[in-house]
């Protein structure tokens, strides 16, 4: 029989054929193994044997801490997606996007002792890393100063702002573009999702800071592999001086498995992957939407048909969460109302938003999804007979 460590959600024993009826659904965590699937399909051409003997120095055979290979091959990739303009960037790699977004955060920030700490800001609802990491790590060159719509049209000149823009968002989906504009404004572009599975691709990113990662690209969010596209040399030796005195480069075990997997990718210039990603992404938002459309008591964020350069054709949204809102009054607290009923998603609170919004995870397994759906089709069916 299969581990029980390996038994589909809400499944346990030692051949995983015990239901469990009051199991709760976890649609809190962003772990994107929704493309699984297209891993076990190329199981064998995406393998990687590392000998002892191998890759055990500090450099590569030139010296530096990242494969010139790899970097040409992510080069590639955003070609051949046509999502970001790599012309005349440099590039780092960081532990997965979180490292780089820090790392951006202390090369933007104004570190001469005279100014005062650069701002930190957001718009709502934003991904919750970017306050809580700015909190942790702060130092006297930078603070989280809250949402970004406060300082639109209050702009404090004496001060630095630097900008988190996430395109397409984390909770809601949108392409979103920067809202402070000025000489005292550096952005930071996070474009983890901008890629065909969760989003259209209009153009490509053309942006000063742009930071990617492995995590929702393959799904491979446990080899921890980001990277950042930079365009001000100052800025990237500040970010390489980070990578450098923090870990000394990203592991070269990891440079490797990440390699193999994009030239798996990269084979039929992406096609399959991503049409597997946005099928899988699509039909999961076509279904809850489904569900939801009859409820009064739920609704979903709003989201557009787009033009698509990728697939060259206009494309329904697919986003990789849903980002629900309870409408009644009485169900305010939103989390505690689908906790109810079994389903764990991430409160809004902690995106910034009221409370009476809600992060579903569509990034599961197929198993977790199904369930959850199940869940909300009671809900609305409970809501329904209620009159
Ligand atoms: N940025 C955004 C918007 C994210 O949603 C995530 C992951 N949930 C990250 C960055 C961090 O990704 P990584 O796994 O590469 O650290």
């Amino acid at each position: 029989g299969k581990p029980i460590c390996e038994c589909n959600a809400c499944f346990n024993g030692p051949d995983c054929s015990e239901f469990i009826p009051d199991c709760v659904v976890d649609a809190d965590s962003g772990d994107p193994m929704f493309l699984e699937p297209f891993w076990l399909k190329h199981s064998a051409s995406s393998a990687v044997v590392v000998p002892g003997w191998h890759r055990m120095s500090y450099e590569f055979n030139d010296g530096s801490l990242v494969s010139e290979e790899l970097k040409m091959h992510i080069r590639k990739l955003h070609a051949t997606v046509g999502n970001a303009n790599t012309d005349g960037r440099y590039m780092i790699f960081g532990a997965g996007a979180t490292q780089l977004l820090n790392a951006a955060v202390l090369a933007l920030s104004s570190h001469d002792d005279s100014s005062s700490p650069s701002r930190i800001v957001a718009s709502v609802p934003f991904y919750p890393v970017y306050k809580q990491q700015t909190e942790f790590f702060q130092t006297e060159d930078y603070k989280f100063n809250g949402e970004t719509s406060r300082w639109k049209d209050h702009m404090d000149y004496s001060s630095n702002y630097i900008e988190f823009v996430t395109s397409p968002n984390n909770p809601d989906g949108q392409l979103k573009k920067a809202v402070l504009q000025g000489p005292s404004v550096k952005t930071i572009h996070d474009l983890a999702y901008y890629w065909p599975h969760f989003t259209s691709i209009p153009s490509p990113a053309d942006e000063d800071l742009m930071i990617f990662t492995l995590s929702k690209l393959t799904g491979h969010a446990g080899s921890r592999f980001g990277w950042a596209l930079i365009k001000n040399e100052a800025i990237y030796q500040r970010m390489l001086a980070y990578m450098s005195l923090s870990t000394y480069g990203v592991p070269r075990e990891t440079q490797l498995r990440v390699l193999k997997l994009l030239k798996v990718v990269l084979e039929g210039k992406g096609r399959e992957m991503f049409e597997f990603g946005y099928e899988t992404m699509r039909n999961r938002w076509k279904k809850l939407s489904k569900i939801l459309s009859i409820s009064k008591r739920f609704s979903l964020q709003d989201l557009e048909y787009q033009n698509c350069s990728f697939s060259k054709t206009i494309r329904g949204p697919s986003p990789a969460f849903a980002w629900l809102k309870c409408e009644k009054e009485e169900d305010k607290k939103c989390f505690d109302v689908l906790k109810t009923a079994n389903i764990i998603g991430r409160e809004g609170s902690l995106f910034g938003a009221e409370s009476r919004f809600v992060r579903l995870s569509l990034l599961q397994r197929q198993d977790g999804f199904d369930l959850l759906l199940k869940r909300m089709e009671n809900l609305v069916l409970e809501e329904n007979q209620k009159g």
